[in-house]
Protein backbone atom coordinates (compact mmCIF):
# COMPACT_ATOMS: atom_id res chain seq x y z
CA UNK A 1 0.00 0.00 0.00
CA UNK A 2 2.00 3.13 -1.00
CA UNK A 3 4.83 2.27 1.25
CA UNK A 4 2.61 3.17 4.48
CA UNK A 5 2.28 6.71 2.87
CA UNK A 6 -1.71 7.56 2.58
CA UNK A 7 -3.07 9.76 0.45
CA UNK A 8 -5.69 12.37 1.44
CA UNK A 9 -9.24 10.47 0.29
CA UNK A 10 -10.82 11.15 -2.83
CA UNK A 11 -12.66 14.07 -3.03
CA UNK A 12 -15.82 14.85 -4.99
CA UNK A 13 -16.02 17.37 -7.29
CA UNK A 14 -17.70 18.27 -10.54
CA UNK A 15 -15.41 16.87 -13.23
CA UNK A 16 -13.07 19.46 -14.66
CA UNK A 17 -10.38 18.97 -17.39
CA UNK A 18 -6.76 18.37 -16.45
CA UNK A 19 -4.09 20.87 -16.45
CA UNK A 20 -1.88 20.91 -19.21
CA UNK A 21 1.43 18.73 -19.32
CA UNK A 22 4.63 18.27 -21.18
CA UNK A 23 3.47 14.94 -22.36
CA UNK A 24 0.45 16.98 -23.90
CA UNK A 25 2.77 18.73 -26.31
CA UNK A 26 4.78 17.65 -29.39
CA UNK A 27 8.27 18.51 -29.36
CA UNK A 28 8.05 21.58 -30.95
CA UNK A 29 4.88 22.97 -28.49
CA UNK A 30 7.42 21.74 -26.02
CA UNK A 31 9.90 24.11 -26.95
CA UNK A 32 7.32 27.19 -27.80
CA UNK A 33 6.31 27.01 -24.05
CA UNK A 34 9.84 26.62 -22.61
CA UNK A 35 10.28 29.86 -24.45
CA UNK A 36 7.12 31.47 -23.09
CA UNK A 37 8.52 31.04 -19.86
CA UNK A 38 11.53 32.66 -20.68
CA UNK A 39 13.99 30.11 -20.49
CA UNK A 40 16.14 28.40 -23.72
CA UNK A 41 14.26 26.28 -26.39
CA UNK A 42 16.65 23.57 -25.38
CA UNK A 43 15.48 23.03 -22.10
CA UNK A 44 12.07 21.46 -23.32
CA UNK A 45 14.71 18.72 -24.46
CA UNK A 46 16.09 18.37 -20.77
CA UNK A 47 12.36 18.05 -19.48
CA UNK A 48 11.56 15.30 -21.89
CA UNK A 49 15.12 13.44 -21.55
CA UNK A 50 13.72 13.45 -17.50
CA UNK A 51 10.28 12.23 -18.23
CA UNK A 52 10.23 10.11 -20.87
CA UNK A 53 13.71 8.15 -20.57
CA UNK A 54 15.16 8.59 -17.07
CA UNK A 55 10.81 8.38 -16.24
CA UNK A 56 11.10 11.02 -13.74
CA UNK A 57 9.03 14.45 -12.67
CA UNK A 58 10.65 15.19 -9.93
CA UNK A 59 12.75 18.69 -10.25
CA UNK A 60 15.59 17.77 -7.64
CA UNK A 61 16.64 15.00 -9.77
CA UNK A 62 16.92 17.64 -12.90
CA UNK A 63 20.11 18.26 -11.94
CA UNK A 64 20.92 19.94 -15.59
CA UNK A 65 18.87 22.33 -14.74
CA UNK A 66 19.48 25.65 -12.25
CA UNK A 67 17.50 24.81 -9.26
CA UNK A 68 15.64 28.31 -9.66
CA UNK A 69 14.17 27.35 -13.08
CA UNK A 70 13.31 23.33 -12.51
CA UNK A 71 10.61 24.41 -9.89
CA UNK A 72 9.04 27.02 -12.38
CA UNK A 73 9.51 24.30 -15.28
CA UNK A 74 7.77 21.82 -13.09
CA UNK A 75 5.20 23.72 -12.11
CA UNK A 76 4.43 24.80 -15.42
CA UNK A 77 4.87 21.54 -17.66
CA UNK A 78 5.19 18.63 -15.11
CA UNK A 79 2.13 19.26 -12.92
CA UNK A 80 0.73 15.98 -10.94
CA UNK A 81 -2.04 14.78 -12.85
CA UNK A 82 -3.41 11.58 -11.29
CA UNK A 83 -2.20 9.91 -7.88
CA UNK A 84 -2.44 6.80 -6.70
CA UNK A 85 -5.19 5.75 -4.13
CA UNK A 86 -4.65 2.35 -4.01
CA UNK A 87 -2.60 -0.41 -5.45
CA UNK A 88 -4.13 -4.15 -5.47
CA UNK A 89 -2.31 -6.97 -6.52
CA UNK A 90 -2.68 -10.69 -7.63
CA UNK A 91 -0.58 -13.67 -9.56
CA UNK A 92 2.09 -13.81 -7.05
CA UNK A 93 2.44 -10.44 -7.38
CA UNK A 94 3.00 -10.15 -11.13
CA UNK A 95 -0.41 -8.25 -11.93
CA UNK A 96 -0.95 -4.85 -9.98
CA UNK A 97 -4.20 -2.75 -10.72
CA UNK A 98 -4.06 0.71 -8.98
CA UNK A 99 -6.89 3.43 -8.66
CA UNK A 100 -5.88 6.69 -9.46
CA UNK A 101 -7.32 10.17 -9.04
CA UNK A 102 -7.37 12.65 -11.00
CA UNK A 103 -6.49 17.05 -10.02
CA UNK A 104 -10.62 17.49 -10.08
CA UNK A 105 -11.14 14.16 -8.13
CA UNK A 106 -12.15 12.10 -11.09
CA UNK A 107 -11.49 8.28 -10.42
CA UNK A 108 -9.68 5.70 -13.59
CA UNK A 109 -8.16 2.70 -13.17
CA UNK A 110 -4.78 0.98 -15.03
CA UNK A 111 -3.94 -2.74 -14.24
CA UNK A 112 0.15 -3.79 -14.83
CA UNK A 113 0.32 -7.13 -16.28
CA UNK A 114 4.06 -9.23 -16.21
CA UNK A 115 4.03 -12.43 -18.21
CA UNK A 116 7.59 -14.30 -19.21
CA UNK A 117 8.25 -12.35 -22.13
CA UNK A 118 6.48 -9.11 -22.01
CA UNK A 119 4.74 -6.81 -19.43
CA UNK A 120 1.84 -4.53 -20.82
CA UNK A 121 0.15 -2.23 -19.27
CA UNK A 122 -4.13 -1.92 -19.65
CA UNK A 123 -4.60 1.87 -19.91
CA UNK A 124 -8.05 4.01 -19.37
CA UNK A 125 -8.69 6.66 -22.35
CA UNK A 126 -11.99 7.69 -20.41
CA UNK A 127 -13.49 8.06 -17.07
CA UNK A 128 -16.25 5.81 -17.36
CA UNK A 129 -17.58 4.73 -20.71
CA UNK A 130 -21.07 6.30 -22.47
CA UNK A 131 -21.53 3.01 -24.98
CA UNK A 132 -23.04 1.23 -22.15
CA UNK A 133 -22.60 -2.64 -22.85
CA UNK A 134 -24.14 -4.08 -20.83
CA UNK A 135 -22.10 -6.93 -19.68
CA UNK A 136 -19.08 -4.52 -18.41
CA UNK A 137 -18.68 -2.29 -15.40
CA UNK A 138 -17.24 0.49 -16.27
CA UNK A 139 -20.30 0.83 -19.10
CA UNK A 140 -22.84 0.97 -15.76
CA UNK A 141 -22.25 3.74 -14.72
CA UNK A 142 -21.60 6.17 -17.70
CA UNK A 143 -19.08 8.76 -19.13
CA UNK A 144 -17.66 10.92 -16.50
CA UNK A 145 -15.47 12.66 -18.87
CA UNK A 146 -12.62 11.98 -21.22
CA UNK A 147 -9.02 11.75 -20.31
CA UNK A 148 -6.25 14.37 -21.72
CA UNK A 149 -3.53 12.60 -23.77
CA UNK A 150 -1.34 13.16 -20.57
CA UNK A 151 -3.38 11.18 -18.28
CA UNK A 152 -3.15 8.65 -20.55
CA UNK A 153 0.45 8.56 -20.90
CA UNK A 154 0.58 9.10 -17.16
CA UNK A 155 -0.69 5.83 -16.50
CA UNK A 156 2.02 4.03 -18.72
CA UNK A 157 4.97 6.07 -17.52
CA UNK A 158 3.75 4.97 -13.91
CA UNK A 159 4.39 0.97 -15.51
CA UNK A 160 7.33 1.88 -16.99
CA UNK A 161 8.85 3.13 -13.78
CA UNK A 162 7.26 0.64 -11.92
CA UNK A 163 9.36 -2.13 -13.67
CA UNK A 164 12.26 0.06 -14.35
CA UNK A 165 12.20 0.37 -10.02
CA UNK A 166 11.72 -3.24 -9.59
CA UNK A 167 8.32 -2.49 -7.70
CA UNK A 168 6.59 -5.66 -9.16
CA UNK A 169 7.59 -8.98 -8.72
CA UNK A 170 10.38 -10.99 -10.63
CA UNK A 171 12.27 -7.47 -10.34
CA UNK A 172 13.68 -5.48 -12.89
CA UNK A 173 12.04 -5.37 -16.15
CA UNK A 174 10.75 -2.96 -19.15
CA UNK A 175 7.46 -1.90 -20.01
CA UNK A 176 7.15 -3.65 -23.46
CA UNK A 177 3.21 -3.29 -24.09
CA UNK A 178 0.03 -1.05 -24.05
CA UNK A 179 -3.66 -1.60 -24.39
CA UNK A 180 -6.67 1.13 -24.59
CA UNK A 181 -8.73 -2.06 -22.70
CA UNK A 182 -9.46 0.01 -19.56
CA UNK A 183 -12.47 2.31 -18.85
CA UNK A 184 -13.59 3.81 -21.61
CA UNK A 185 -14.03 3.50 -25.61
CA UNK A 186 -10.75 4.68 -26.81
CA UNK A 187 -12.17 6.04 -29.98
CA UNK A 188 -14.51 8.43 -28.51
CA UNK A 189 -11.75 10.10 -27.53
CA UNK A 190 -9.99 10.09 -30.23
CA UNK A 191 -7.46 13.01 -30.36
CA UNK A 192 -6.28 12.51 -26.52
CA UNK A 193 -5.60 9.10 -27.70
CA UNK A 194 -4.13 9.73 -30.70
CA UNK A 195 -1.86 11.72 -29.58
CA UNK A 196 -0.88 9.51 -26.28
CA UNK A 197 0.13 6.67 -29.51
CA UNK A 198 2.63 9.38 -30.47
CA UNK A 199 3.83 10.15 -27.58
CA UNK A 200 4.01 6.10 -26.06
CA UNK A 201 5.86 5.63 -29.40
CA UNK A 202 7.66 8.50 -30.81
CA UNK A 203 11.59 7.75 -29.90
CA UNK A 204 13.45 9.22 -26.96
CA UNK A 205 13.58 11.61 -25.81
CA UNK A 206 10.35 12.91 -27.91
CA UNK A 207 8.63 10.39 -26.28
CA UNK A 208 8.69 6.46 -24.49
CA UNK A 209 10.34 4.81 -27.75
CA UNK A 210 7.84 2.09 -27.29
CA UNK A 211 6.65 -0.13 -30.76
CA UNK A 212 3.71 0.95 -32.91
CA UNK A 213 3.71 -2.77 -32.98
CA UNK A 214 3.12 -3.53 -28.88
CA UNK A 215 0.61 -0.66 -28.91
CA UNK A 216 -3.53 -2.22 -28.91
CA UNK A 217 -6.50 -0.33 -29.35
CA UNK A 218 -9.22 -1.73 -28.85
CA UNK A 219 -12.94 -0.31 -30.38
CA UNK A 220 -16.37 -1.27 -29.57
CA UNK A 221 -16.43 -0.42 -33.33
CA UNK A 222 -16.86 3.62 -34.05
CA UNK A 223 -16.75 3.03 -37.92
CA UNK A 224 -15.98 6.91 -38.86
CA UNK A 225 -12.78 6.68 -36.38
CA UNK A 226 -11.58 3.35 -37.45
CA UNK A 227 -11.65 4.79 -40.89
CA UNK A 228 -9.71 7.67 -39.92
CA UNK A 229 -7.51 5.19 -38.11
CA UNK A 230 -6.54 3.72 -40.86
CA UNK A 231 -5.18 6.74 -42.31
CA UNK A 232 -2.78 8.01 -39.53
CA UNK A 233 0.64 5.71 -40.78
CA UNK A 234 0.58 3.84 -37.84
CA UNK A 235 1.12 0.03 -36.78
CA UNK A 236 -0.95 -0.24 -34.09
CA UNK A 237 -2.67 -3.27 -33.65
CA UNK A 238 -6.32 -2.68 -33.84
CA UNK A 239 -8.56 -4.65 -31.34
CA UNK A 240 -12.87 -4.92 -32.44
CA UNK A 241 -15.04 -6.34 -29.79
CA UNK A 242 -17.65 -8.07 -31.72
CA UNK A 243 -19.25 -10.37 -29.34
CA UNK A 244 -21.88 -11.59 -31.73
CA UNK A 245 -21.66 -12.37 -35.22
CA UNK A 246 -25.49 -11.29 -36.26
CA UNK A 247 -27.40 -7.77 -35.77
CA UNK A 248 -29.84 -9.11 -33.62
CA UNK A 249 -27.78 -10.48 -30.75
CA UNK A 250 -25.04 -7.68 -31.42
CA UNK A 251 -27.82 -4.73 -30.87
CA UNK A 252 -28.27 -6.13 -27.51
CA UNK A 253 -24.63 -6.49 -26.41
CA UNK A 254 -22.93 -3.60 -27.85
CA UNK A 255 -25.49 -1.00 -28.25
CA UNK A 256 -23.56 1.34 -31.45
CA UNK A 257 -24.62 -2.18 -33.30
CA UNK A 258 -27.91 0.00 -34.34
CA UNK A 259 -25.72 2.74 -35.62
CA UNK A 260 -22.91 0.89 -37.23
CA UNK A 261 -24.05 -2.81 -37.88
CA UNK A 262 -21.47 -5.49 -38.07
CA UNK A 263 -20.84 -5.72 -41.70
CA UNK A 264 -19.81 -2.01 -41.75
CA UNK A 265 -17.46 -2.88 -38.53
CA UNK A 266 -15.94 -5.66 -40.29
CA UNK A 267 -15.67 -3.53 -43.58
CA UNK A 268 -13.60 -0.76 -41.71
CA UNK A 269 -11.79 -3.17 -39.96
CA UNK A 270 -10.49 -5.26 -42.98
CA UNK A 271 -9.86 -1.79 -44.81
CA UNK A 272 -7.41 -1.25 -41.57
CA UNK A 273 -6.19 -4.47 -42.33
CA UNK A 274 -4.99 -3.98 -45.74
CA UNK A 275 -4.03 -0.61 -45.61
CA UNK A 276 -1.61 -1.44 -42.51
CA UNK A 277 -0.67 -5.12 -43.59
CA UNK A 278 -1.79 -5.54 -39.69
CA UNK A 279 -3.97 -8.30 -38.33
CA UNK A 280 -6.99 -7.24 -36.36
CA UNK A 281 -7.79 -8.97 -33.49
CA UNK A 282 -11.47 -9.69 -32.65
CA UNK A 283 -12.38 -9.58 -29.53
CA UNK A 284 -15.20 -11.74 -28.61
CA UNK A 285 -16.63 -12.49 -24.29
CA UNK A 286 -17.81 -15.89 -24.38
CA UNK A 287 -21.28 -15.41 -22.29
CA UNK A 288 -22.88 -18.78 -20.88
CA UNK A 289 -26.17 -19.52 -23.29
CA UNK A 290 -25.74 -16.14 -24.62
CA UNK A 291 -23.57 -16.17 -27.66
CA UNK A 292 -21.51 -19.39 -27.41
CA UNK A 293 -23.49 -21.50 -29.32
CA UNK A 294 -22.27 -23.79 -32.39
CA UNK A 295 -24.23 -21.76 -34.66
CA UNK A 296 -22.93 -18.85 -34.08
CA UNK A 297 -19.86 -19.81 -33.93
CA UNK A 298 -19.98 -21.04 -37.43
CA UNK A 299 -21.38 -17.57 -38.40
CA UNK A 300 -18.10 -16.10 -37.03
CA UNK A 301 -16.14 -18.28 -39.08
CA UNK A 302 -17.56 -17.37 -42.07
CA UNK A 303 -17.66 -13.92 -41.77
CA UNK A 304 -13.71 -13.69 -40.95
CA UNK A 305 -12.45 -16.72 -42.92
CA UNK A 306 -9.81 -15.44 -45.17
CA UNK A 307 -8.99 -12.31 -43.66
CA UNK A 308 -5.98 -11.26 -41.67
CA UNK A 309 -7.54 -11.40 -38.49
CA UNK A 310 -7.25 -13.70 -34.87
CA UNK A 311 -9.85 -14.16 -32.73
CA UNK A 312 -9.34 -13.67 -28.73
CA UNK A 313 -12.58 -15.41 -26.77
CA UNK A 314 -12.53 -13.46 -23.54
CA UNK A 315 -14.29 -15.82 -21.01
CA UNK A 316 -17.52 -13.42 -19.55
CA UNK A 317 -15.74 -12.11 -16.19
CA UNK A 318 -18.46 -11.39 -13.82
CA UNK A 319 -19.84 -7.72 -12.93
CA UNK A 320 -22.27 -6.69 -9.93
CA UNK A 321 -26.08 -6.10 -11.42
CA UNK A 322 -25.61 -8.78 -14.17
CA UNK A 323 -26.30 -13.04 -14.13
CA UNK A 324 -24.39 -13.70 -16.87
CA UNK A 325 -21.61 -15.59 -16.54
CA UNK A 326 -18.97 -17.49 -18.49
CA UNK A 327 -19.05 -20.45 -20.89
CA UNK A 328 -19.01 -24.03 -19.79
CA UNK A 329 -15.95 -25.20 -20.81
CA UNK A 330 -16.82 -27.96 -22.77
CA UNK A 331 -19.12 -24.97 -25.05
CA UNK A 332 -15.69 -22.95 -25.18
CA UNK A 333 -13.33 -25.25 -26.86
CA UNK A 334 -16.05 -26.27 -29.31
CA UNK A 335 -16.49 -22.52 -29.73
CA UNK A 336 -12.45 -22.54 -30.41
CA UNK A 337 -12.39 -25.82 -32.50
CA UNK A 338 -15.32 -24.46 -35.25
CA UNK A 339 -13.41 -21.29 -35.43
CA UNK A 340 -10.42 -23.24 -36.06
CA UNK A 341 -12.09 -25.33 -38.73
CA UNK A 342 -13.17 -22.67 -40.56
CA UNK A 343 -9.28 -21.95 -40.58
CA UNK A 344 -9.57 -18.31 -38.33
CA UNK A 345 -6.63 -18.15 -35.92
CA UNK A 346 -8.21 -18.47 -32.54
CA UNK A 347 -7.24 -18.12 -28.85
CA UNK A 348 -8.28 -17.34 -25.20
CA UNK A 349 -7.34 -15.00 -23.16
CA UNK A 350 -6.47 -15.75 -19.88
CA UNK A 351 -8.19 -13.77 -16.75
CA UNK A 352 -5.73 -11.88 -15.02
CA UNK A 353 -6.75 -9.78 -12.12
CA UNK A 354 -10.05 -11.60 -11.72
CA UNK A 355 -10.09 -11.89 -7.90
CA UNK A 356 -8.75 -8.40 -7.71
CA UNK A 357 -12.04 -6.88 -10.46
CA UNK A 358 -8.85 -6.13 -12.41
CA UNK A 359 -9.86 -8.19 -15.65
CA UNK A 360 -11.43 -7.06 -18.60
CA UNK A 361 -14.69 -5.68 -17.84
CA UNK A 362 -14.42 -5.05 -14.22
CA UNK A 363 -12.80 -2.06 -14.24
CA UNK A 364 -15.57 0.44 -12.07
CA UNK A 365 -12.99 2.81 -10.48
CA UNK A 366 -14.63 2.69 -7.29
CA UNK A 367 -13.57 4.98 -4.32
CA UNK A 368 -11.92 4.06 -1.24
N1 LIG B 1 -14.26 0.15 -24.98
C1 LIG B 1 -13.32 -0.67 -25.63
C2 LIG B 1 -12.12 -0.99 -24.80
C3 LIG B 1 -12.30 -1.29 -23.36
S1 LIG B 1 -13.10 -2.80 -22.96
C4 LIG B 1 -13.97 -1.94 -26.11
O1 LIG B 1 -15.10 -2.24 -25.70
O2 LIG B 1 -13.36 -2.60 -26.95
C5 LIG B 1 -11.82 -4.02 -23.31
C6 LIG B 1 -12.39 -5.38 -23.66
O3 LIG B 1 -13.00 -6.02 -22.52
C7 LIG B 1 -13.44 -5.33 -24.74
O4 LIG B 1 -13.21 -6.33 -25.69
C8 LIG B 1 -14.70 -5.62 -23.95
O5 LIG B 1 -15.72 -6.11 -24.75
C9 LIG B 1 -14.22 -6.61 -22.93
N2 LIG B 1 -15.13 -6.78 -21.80
C10 LIG B 1 -15.95 -5.87 -21.26
N3 LIG B 1 -16.63 -6.41 -20.22
C11 LIG B 1 -16.20 -7.68 -20.10
C12 LIG B 1 -16.51 -8.74 -19.19
N4 LIG B 1 -17.37 -8.58 -18.19
N5 LIG B 1 -15.88 -9.92 -19.37
C13 LIG B 1 -14.98 -10.09 -20.37
N6 LIG B 1 -14.65 -9.12 -21.24
C14 LIG B 1 -15.25 -7.92 -21.11
FE1 LIG C 1 -17.48 0.86 -22.91
FE2 LIG C 1 -15.94 -1.10 -23.91
FE3 LIG C 1 -17.26 -1.41 -21.57
FE4 LIG C 1 -18.63 -1.37 -23.86
S1 LIG C 1 -17.11 -2.91 -23.23
S2 LIG C 1 -19.19 -0.25 -21.96
S3 LIG C 1 -17.46 0.12 -25.03
S4 LIG C 1 -15.62 0.02 -21.98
Amino acid sequence: MLNGRQPPLPVTRRPGSAPRHLADLTVEERRTAVVELGQPAYRAEQLSRHYFARLTDDPAAMTDVPSRTRAQLAAALLPPLLTPVRHLSADGGTTRKTLWRGVDGTLVESVLMRYPDRTTVCVSSQAGCGIGCPFCATGQAGLTRNLSTAEIVEQVVAGARAMDRGEIAAGHGRLSNVVFMGMGEPLANYNAVLGAVRRLTDPTPAGLGLSQRSVTVSTVGLVPAIRRLTVENLQVTLAVSLHAPDDELRNTLVPVNRRWPVAEVLESAWEYAGRTGRRVSIEYALIRDVNDDADRAHQLGQLLRGHLVHVNLIPLNPTPGSDWTASRSADEAEFVRILRSHGVATTVRDTRGREIDGACGQLAAVGA
